[in-house]
């Protein structure tokens, strides 16, 4: 691999998953429509137009409903990573069940996959409030990096880092992209990537891959399905957040990625690692000759 890329990724879950009650209660699964296929599909197949392999952060709950879904998933070339046994937020498990849920989540999802499981998104980045150091279980667990964390107000924290860096055990920590807006920050996907003028985020993706700035991009499969129900019962402020912009999403995003190399979360860190690795090499041999 060679050039300037972004990786990219996607959070499998269906239409419904909103991270409250009763959206994110497990049993919501037999209460709604069943349009995760559907809706993968649609992913793959702008993907595949594209060129663009992701890393797909993938519920067990759902993994073990869709099996061959999921394979299909990783035969076509694509990465799995972890987003929670269900959709619940972390921080309303206490610290010993969640480890528990990584355990257990890995393993299903590897198991059902047959693809290694290295990385972890919380839902609704949930690595947050009484959460925030559960990403310190990650590495005993087996997985190599994390992307739960987003520098933005209410979801995490507008001071945590913008870019991807190191947390401890060399566990890699890769926020997403978020934009400013004069004094306003928004998030640099979901309703914002829907709505926003093209021309201003075609030229931000731009300028973040020219940058390499490893911010991976963020797509939910559910966002391409434009005929999905409304969501009863769901606040104001979360029915605009999942249904703003979503008609004809599928064409804007074909433009928004046109010109962009998008690759999985592992080939950017194994690029990364990889120059770093040169990098070091060189000024080893500087240093001796
Ligand atoms: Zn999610």
């Amino acid at each position: 691999m060679s050039g300037p890329c972004l990786p990219l990724s996607l959070d499998w879950e269906d239409w419904f998953q909103l991270c409250c009650p009763p959206f994110d209660d497990p049993s919501a699964l037999d209460h709604f429509e069943d349009r995760l296929e559907r809706a993968t599909d649609l992913a793959l197949e702008i993907c595949t137009e594209a060129g663009a392999l992701g890393t797909w952060f993938c519920l067990a709950d759902q993994a073990k409903r869709h099996p061959a879904l999921l394979r299909r998933i990783v035969s076509n070339g694509h990465r799995v990573g972890l987003h929670g046994l269900t959709h619940q937020r972390a921080f309303i498990q206490d610290r010993m069940a969640f480890r528990q849920s990584l355990v257990s989540g890995k393993a299903i999802i590897e198991d059902l996959s047959g693809a290694p499981v290295l990385g972890f998104r919380a839902p609704e980045w949930s690595l947050r409030d009484n959460a925030m150091e559960y990403w310190q279980e990650l590495p005993a667990l087996g997985f190599t990096f994390d992307s739960s964390r987003a520098p933005l107000k209410i979801l995490g924290d507008p001071s945590w880092s913008r870019r991807p860096h190191r947390l401890a055990n060399r566990l890699w920590e890769l926020p997403p992209p978020v934009l400013g807006l004069g004094p306003v920050t928004v998030p640099l996907w979901g309703w914002a990537m829907r709505v926003l003028p093209t021309f201003l985020l075609s030229a931000e993706l731009k300028s973040l891959q020219a940058e390499d700035a490893g911010t991976p991009l963020v797509l939910h499969p559910w966002e391409l399905d434009e005929g999905q129900p409304l969501l009863p019962q769901a606040s104001l402020g979360h029915r605009f957040a999942h249904r703003a912009g979503l008609r004809a999403y599928g064409s804007r995003l074909r433009k928004l990625w046109s010109g962009l190399r998008l690759v999985s979360l592992e080939s950017w860190i194994e690029t990364k690692e990889s120059s770093e690795a040169a990098e070091s090499a060189l000024v080893l041999w500087e240093a001796h000759s």
